[in-house]
């Protein structure tokens, strides 16, 4: 029966998932494991947030609010007057809007090497995906993306960029919007790690939106709830590509609520902005400058996968930047977690 499957998702390999932490430690006997593979904060959730959830919980027999003005109302009192949608983590906000958008074999342009849901998303709807490689640095060469994005409907830019850490200055993404005929969709999913502000640009521009999470600084990963700033045109289209009742109500109220707890979010900030200086000065192979709550280390001439497994048999989980097209297999991405996380991480590698 499976030739009825779509040759879309037959001919390109899924979503690439980290390790899981409880297989390690039943196959080495290890107790503990340094979860450094996935960006997340080691924190559990705002208390506050958690309440939230518990209180939404109470009214789960009815269907949500297909207005999400809960989270609506949040995002206005954090921001300001700005148009946002939201969905099933930023990986749902991608979808929709690539449904909302682009008809099949119309084109979606990629920044790379990058996050690589894009390109599943952009594939699954049909979509001709043209990737346009970052410099040796990985700074994006500006000119060439937006000759290569001209004809593309929606153009795709992380900033900072998974996995290579750096961000794009706002004067740069400024000249693409001005450049490119489509939209441009700038993940932000690690933005609050940065000192870069791209929100005033949302003034400016009426094709730029920028794709936000609750599964990274906010503690919400499991909740899948993300969101965007949008231009106004867009709303109502992206509602009515959306399925009709998306986030649910438990995600909702939490993120709402998550939103106003500024400590959590600053002492989880503090800790990678500390972190990331000491993992460069003290890990002995080239980390390169971050703007996200991982780094990117340069560990050849051993290989992604080798490497990755070698601190798995420590007890330590990273991520193999192997899968993640357009890059040489000499790199890892480590995220910043727990202070003996992050020390055990630095030990092993160093021993090795
Ligand atoms: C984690 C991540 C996301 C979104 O995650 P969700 O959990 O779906 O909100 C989006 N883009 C990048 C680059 C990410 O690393």
């Amino acid at each position: 029966m499976e030739r009825l499957v779509r040759s879309c998702y037959k001919k390109k390999s899924g979503y690439v998932f980290a390790k899981k932490a409880e297989d390690i430690a039943r196959e080495y006997g290890i107790g503990r494991i340094a979860r450094l593979a996935s960006n997340e904060n080691p924190e559990p959730p705002s208390p506050a947030a958690r309440e939230a959830a518990e209180q939404a919980l109470l009214t789960v027999n009815r269907y949500p609010d297909e207005r999400v003005n809960i989270l609506m109302y949040a995002l206005r009192e954090h921001y300001g007057d700005y148009h946002f949608v939201t969905g099933v983590g930023m990986d749902g906000v991608i979808e929709t809007i690539i449904r909302t958008l682009v008809e099949p074999g119309e084109k979606v342009a990629v920044s790379t090497p990058t996050f690589s849901f894009y390109t599943l998303a952009a594939m699954g709807q049909g979509a001709e995906v043209v990737t346009i490689p970052r410099e040796a640095d990985f700074s994006v060469d500006t000119k060439t993306l937006i000759r290569m994005a001209q004809e593309a409907k929606i153009t795709i830019l992380c900033s900072p960029n998974n996995p290579t850490g750096n961000a794009t200055p706002p004067g740069t993404v400024a000249e693409i919007l001005e450049g490119i005929e489509g939209v441009l969709f700038l993940d932000n999913a690690y933005v609050e790690f940065s000192d870069y502000d791209y929100i005033p640009l949302m003034k400016k521009h009426e094709n730029l939106i920028l794709g936000r999470t609750f599964s990274k600084v906010y503690s919400l990963a499991g909740l899948r709830i993300g969101y965007a700033f949008v231009p106004r045109w867009l709303v109502p289209w992206y509602q009515r590509a959306s399925t009709p009742f998306t986030v649910n109500s438990v995600s909702a109220a939490a993120a709402a609520v998550a939103l106003r707890d500024k400590d959590h979010a600053q002492r989880y900030i503090a800790q990678v902005k500390r972190w990331r200086e000491r993992i460069a000065a003290e890990v002995k192979f080239p980390v390169l400058p971050s703007d996200a709550n991982f780094v990117m280390i340069d560990v050849a001439p051993c290989r992604s996968d080798e490497m990755v497994e070698n601190l798995v048999r420590k007890g330590v989980v990273v991520r193999s930047c192997r899968s993640f097209a357009g890059l040489e297999d000499h790199y890892i991405r480590v995220s910043i977690g727990e202070d003996w996380e992050n020390e055990r991480f630095i030990k092993e590698i160093n021993a090795l």
